[in-house]
């Protein structure tokens, strides 16, 4: 990571409120995800009293997502209808864009977008204007804002892909090595084109550096 946009609300002192909700179905993994923020970081997930900007978490089957970038203002929703992936919409709430959307992207990943879903190209092919983007630290693959590499890949791949894997045997004899590892991915690293890029569950240590300069020295204290 990372990199916050200017003029993203940050939640005052590091604080964030939550509504608990133990009725949800990924409530653990929830859990796990606030405190990892909570002992990495020095933003605070703690159970909501009286304070009228909280974040509450619902289930809709839509997707893993938060309403805003930065603090909403109010109760701020955020949804998790999957198994995976709460850390990185935590890091949605308190600011932070997609690492994969940085201006600098191209001189470290490549992005494929004849392999990508119409419907998911706006989180993988835009960059975000860099002159907008303070706070950002080197380039990190391993940044639990960067998106995994087959993610907004398109049915028509995914079947073409695995109609010729099943043509050629797990093992894909016969597919160059170029060809196995870019055809079928949103997204290759071009260090290293045999790794997978995955969304990690983990802050790496540069999303813990980003996040704790920009929360000890740009958030209000109130
Ligand atoms: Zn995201």
């Amino acid at each position: 990571m990372g990199a916050f946009q200017k003029g993203t609300a940050l939640w005052p002192g590091g604080i964030v409120p939550y509504q608990p909700n133990e009725n949800h179905p990924f409530w653990s993994v929830i859990l796990k995800a606030i405190n990892e923020m909570n002992n990495k970081t020095v933003v605070k997930f703690i159970e909501k009293t009286v304070q009228p900007d909280y974040v509450y978490f619902t289930s809709e089957n839509s997707g893993n997502w938060s309403i805003t970038v930065g603090k909403a203002g109010g109760p701020h929703q955020v949804n998790i209808d999957k198994n995976v992936r709460s850390l990185h919409e935590l890091g949605h709430v308190i600011g932070l864009v997609h690492e994969h959307q940085r201006q600098d992207r191209d001189n470290y990943i490549e992005v494929h977008r004849e392999f990508i879903d119409s419907n998911n190209e706006w989180n993988i092919n835009n960059v975000i204007n860099t002159t907008e983007i303070e706070y950002e630290t080197e380039y990190d693959v391993h940044s639990f804002m960067h998106y995994w590499d087959t993610a907004g890949v398109s049915d028509k791949v995914k079947n073409k892909e695995l109609a010729k894997r099943i043509a050629t045997g797990i093992a894909t004899i016969g597919i160059s090595e170029m060809k196995d590892h870019v055809e079928g991915r949103s997204m290759v690293y071009k260090r290293d084109r045999r790794m997978h890029i995955v969304t990690s569950e983990f802050l790496s240590p540069l999303d813990i550096y980003c996040i704790n300069n920009v929360y000890n020295n740009y958030a209000p204290t109130s």
